[in-house]
């Protein structure tokens, strides 16, 4: 099974692995620190480099318990060579700073108007949420990027937990995000806690504090049907 590297640390750019057999045009390695798509949190790209050869990553997918690495077209490194796994660290970084802005988002509108979220999904430096509300208007868009950018530019750090599965089942935080959903056999949990702001089971890969996220933008709201509204955001240009 691969190390995952960055379910502890998402600032890990690279790192050194053996290749281990994977399937048709996907390398499985030993420990990575690339991200296998999940949990709306698009996979990583990246390259694979090694003595004689280099391979571009161009996603990164879980299949059952493995991490795929999906190649471009071109060389593979053979089993039991040894490569140097790195990330696309730009792109990532954005989706981390999105995937926190999302966290966020969510939390604002329960904690404002009590809607829960009902789906969504993201892109680097892009992203939409769907909420349980009757409706959603230009104003109320402009309302929540208002208060979503006081929010995430006050300091608040981003800490992965790992919590007893019996603990996590007992959060009330964690019980309203449907924690009791995760399968019986993962214990200890992982969670995702924006200090003060949100805590909830996630998988995905956060920036530290939720002033690294910059300023988001609320750039459409529609109506998907009856109590269901969806809201796009964008990220400006990474803070300084
Ligand atoms: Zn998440």
């Amino acid at each position: 099974m691969t190390e995952e590297l960055a379910i502890r640390d998402a600032y890990l750019r690279q790192c050194s692995a053996v290749v281990g057999a994977g399937p048709p045009g996907g390398v499985v390695l030993d420990r990575t620190v690339f991200y296998a798509r999940g949990g709306g949190q698009p996979g990583d790209t990246g390259f694979l480099e090694w003595e004689g050869g280099r391979a571009a990553v161009a996603d990164t997918v879980r299949v059952e318990s493995e991490v795929v690495h999906l190649l471009a077209p071109g060389a593979a490194p053979p089993v039991g060579t040894t490569v140097r796994a790195a990330l696309d660290w730009e792109r990532r970084h954005l989706l981390m700073r999105t995937h926190t802005a999302l966290h966020v988002l969510s939390a604002l509108v329960w904690r404002e108007y009590g809607a829960k979220v009902t789906g969504g999904n993201m892109e680097p430096g892009l992203a939409r949420m769907d909420f349980e509300l009757e409706a959603m208007s230009v104003e109320f868009g402009r309302e929540i990027e208002e208060r979503l950018n006081a929010v995430l530019s006050a300091p608040h750090p981003v800490r992965v937990l790992f919590l007893p599965r019996a603990a996590a089942l007992a959060d009330p935080d964690l019980i309203r995000t449907k924690v009791n959903l995760i399968p019986a056999h993962i214990d200890p949990i992982r969670v995702v806690d924006i200090e003060g702001l949100d805590r909830q089971a996630d998988g995905g890969t956060h920036v530290a504090d939720t002033t690294e996220v910059g300023r988001v933008r609320v750039v459409k709201t529609e109506s998907k049907g009856k109590g269901n509204k969806r809201m796009r955001l964008a990220l400006d240009a990474a803070p300084a």
